[in-house]
């Protein structure tokens, strides 16, 4: 059988892992991303990741012939190259990522965006199994998502498709005033649905316990009203984005992933009661799942890309 490497590289962390053609991780490594040091020492540290991959699965006498890379940032996955990308991974912008994880490693590779990385492994192998057209919703330090239609994220005429967490939502207002959003815009569904925009307006609504959206959504669930509520309209704002994406692409599934969609009963009821009033009549069964691949999501959707290379020609993408 062959096998393949798949990279999932985030601003934090970078994990890669040998994938067999049915999708199995053989094995996998994670080492830290070097995020603030630049973008030749983070792809320095991803080829490194790769070469330790490479005489691990030679070593098991397993052949590996093609890389796929899930990467932060906005990915143009015909170029293998970083169009854009935020302040996550300093200087990513522009980054001809293939080009260079090729010419350190050997191996043919191509490259997309992480989330639709993460969307295709669940379409693939996950909770969108088995369907033609899957809505991933991923929500956590951001709000990312993708649609899977036959097997590939629709990805946009400029790379940019995706970015669910940029429409505006009712949700991200206070007194008539739009939230600010970290894409430099307000009003958005991220500013309010992020775990950072529910923290956010826990403090703003004067709570005052420390940590992270984690505490909130704790002391939510043994009753605190003000945690109780922040989390209510978090997940609220989740739910409303989710029903309307819904409506306009009329998936056969969503499948929700990121940190909020394993937070616990209070937040997921709330969400999919709200997306569920959104939806219109068609849509009434229309599953809502949450995500089944953990981490390794995007590591697959990236070897699903890189499977796909191993079918052309030897040399073209190279
Ligand atoms: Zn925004």
């Amino acid at each position: 059988m062959r096998h393949v490497i798949g990279i999932d590289l985030g601003g934090t962390k970078t994990a890669g892992g040998i994938v067999d053609a049915e999708g199995n991780v053989v094995f996998s490594f994670s080492v830290a991303t070097p995020s603030q040091s630049g973008a030749e020492e983070v792809v320095e540290t991803a080829a490194r990741l790769v070469r330790s991959l490479q005489d691990e699965a030679a070593r098991r006498g397993l052949a590996v012939d093609a890389l796929g890379i899930g990467s932060a940032g906005v990915i143009d996955s015909g170029q293998g190259t970083v169009v854009s990308a935020t302040d996550a991974i300093l200087g990513w912008t522009g980054t001809p990522l293939t080009a260079e994880l090729t010419a350190r490693t050997g191996l043919p590779s191509t490259a997309l965006n992480d989330v639709h990385a993460h969307a295709l492994g669940e379409s693939w192998l996950g909770a969108g199994a088995g369907v033609d057209s899957v809505l991933f919703i991923g929500l956590g330090t951001g709000v990312g998502g993708s649609y899977v239609l036959n097997g590939e994220p629709v990805e946009g005429a400029t790379f940019t498709a995706g970015h669910v967490g940029h429409f505006a939502s009712p949700f991200a207002y206070e007194a008539g005033v739009p939230l600010a959003c970290s894409c430099g815009g307000a009003g958005h569904v991220e500013a309010i649905a992020s775990g950072p925009g529910i923290f956010a307006l826990y403090a703003r609504l004067g709570g005052s316990a420390a940590g992270d959206t984690r505490e909130v959504y704790r002391l939510a669930a043994a009753g605190d009203p003000v945690a109780a509520e922040a989390m209510h309209r978090g997940a609220s704002a989740a739910g409303s984005a989710i029903g309307g994406l819904a409506n306009i692409l009329d998936p056969a599934v969503v499948v929700v992933g990121g940190g909020l969609a394993f937070a616990g009963p209070l937040w997921w009821e709330t969400m999919e009661r709200t997306a569920r009033r959104e939806l219109l009549r068609p849509l009434t069964e229309l599953p809502i799942v949450p995500a089944q691949l953990g981490e390794t999501a995007a590591i697959r959707g990236a070897a699903r890309r890189a499977l796909s290379l191993t079918t052309v020609p030897e040399g073209s993408h190279v």
